[in-house]
């Protein structure tokens, strides 16, 4: 008997997988055709600074509608990272966005500033940094109206290489951030050696301010550590009056956030500007 559920738990189990393999092998030819078919949006994320209470940028977040329904990132981005698909992808997104933001500048909003996220096979891509100064070129915005976003750890291996991508990128205006910082192998040797200006704080380290113990301790020292190398901190994933004020009390540049705005398309961002909104 026991036999016999093992077996029908292994076949319950396998049968998962299958069904798992499929969908992904399935998401992953749609994707390949996703931008062409119009499928792709890129929303923003305001970034907003707790001194000022405006919003001082954005942040590009990709959006997937198949046949009405929403995917996550977080589902089809690894796939298109694995196929290679990612790098036209995130050529799009680097386009858009930088377009984008050159609208809101024409709009009046000329201070904006737009981040988007670069995935690892992105940032390996010996492309990149002509990418970026054809995005610029192209959008007319000034380099230091754009941010890329990394994660530690892309930053594991080939690190002179890593270096010298994020030299070339920096020396042109643009600026870098490490996101999610503290959820991956962090080592404070990426905050010596490499070209960084903002060190955004994961929130995982956010969610359970200001009563966790170690939520308090590790956000803390993260804002002061990011602050005293001259880093402009990010709090992400703020949610409650609470974490905000506790942020607000340890001097955190800026926050992100449900609390304030969820990713909205850009008609929205237009009119949210338009409205003065302030935290
Ligand atoms: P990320 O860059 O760390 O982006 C922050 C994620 O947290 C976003 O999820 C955002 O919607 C979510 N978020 C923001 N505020 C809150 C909050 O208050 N509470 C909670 N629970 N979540 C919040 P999203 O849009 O699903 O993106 C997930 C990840 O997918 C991103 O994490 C980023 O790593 C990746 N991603 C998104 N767009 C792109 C892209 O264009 N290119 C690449 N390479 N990766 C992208
Ligand atoms: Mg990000
Ligand atoms: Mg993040
Ligand atoms: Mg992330």
């Amino acid at each position: 008997r026991a036999q016999a559920e093992g077996d029908s738990a292994y076949l319950h189990y396998s049968h998962q997988m299958q069904q798992e393999v499929l969908r992904d092998a399935q998401l992953g030819s749609a994707l390949k055709g996703a931008i062409g078919r119009g499928e792709m949006e890129v929303h923003y994320q305001p970034k907003v600074s707790l001194l000022s209470g405006k919003v001082t940028g954005v942040e590009a977040l990709l959006r997937w509608q198949r046949e009405g329904q929403m995917i996550s990132p977080a589902d089809f981005i690894p796939l298109a990272e694995k196929s290679g698909d990612i790098l036209p992808i995130g050529e799009w997104v680097l386009r858009t966005a930088c377009k984008q933001l050159r609208r809101w500048h024409d709009e009046g909003h000329d201070h904006l500033g737009v981040a988007v996220n670069l995935s690892g096979k992105q940032f390996r891509d010996t492309q990149l940094v002509d990418l970026v100064k054809d995005a610029l070129q192209e959008s007319g915005i000034p380099p230091q109206c754009l941010n890329l976003e990394i994660t530690e750890n892309m930053l594991i291996e080939r690190v002179e290489e890593a270096i010298e991508t994020m030299k070339r990128i920096t020396e042109l205006g643009v600026q870098m951030s490490i996101d999610d910082f503290g959820r991956g192998y962090s080592s404070l040797t990426y905050l010596k050696r490499f070209p960084i200006n903002v060190l955004k704080v994961d929130q995982s380290f956010v969610k359970d301010l200001p009563t966790g113990q170690k939520d308090v301790a590790i956000a803390s020292n993260i804002i002061s550590l990011g602050k005293s190398l001259n880093l402009k901190v990010i709090a992400e994933g703020v949610e409650t009056g609470d974490q905000l004020e506790f942020i607000r009390s340890r001097n955190c540049h800026e926050m992100q956030g449900f609390l304030f705005s969820k990713a909205i398309t850009p008609e929205k961002i237009s009119a949210m500007l338009r409205s003065g909104k302030h935290l």
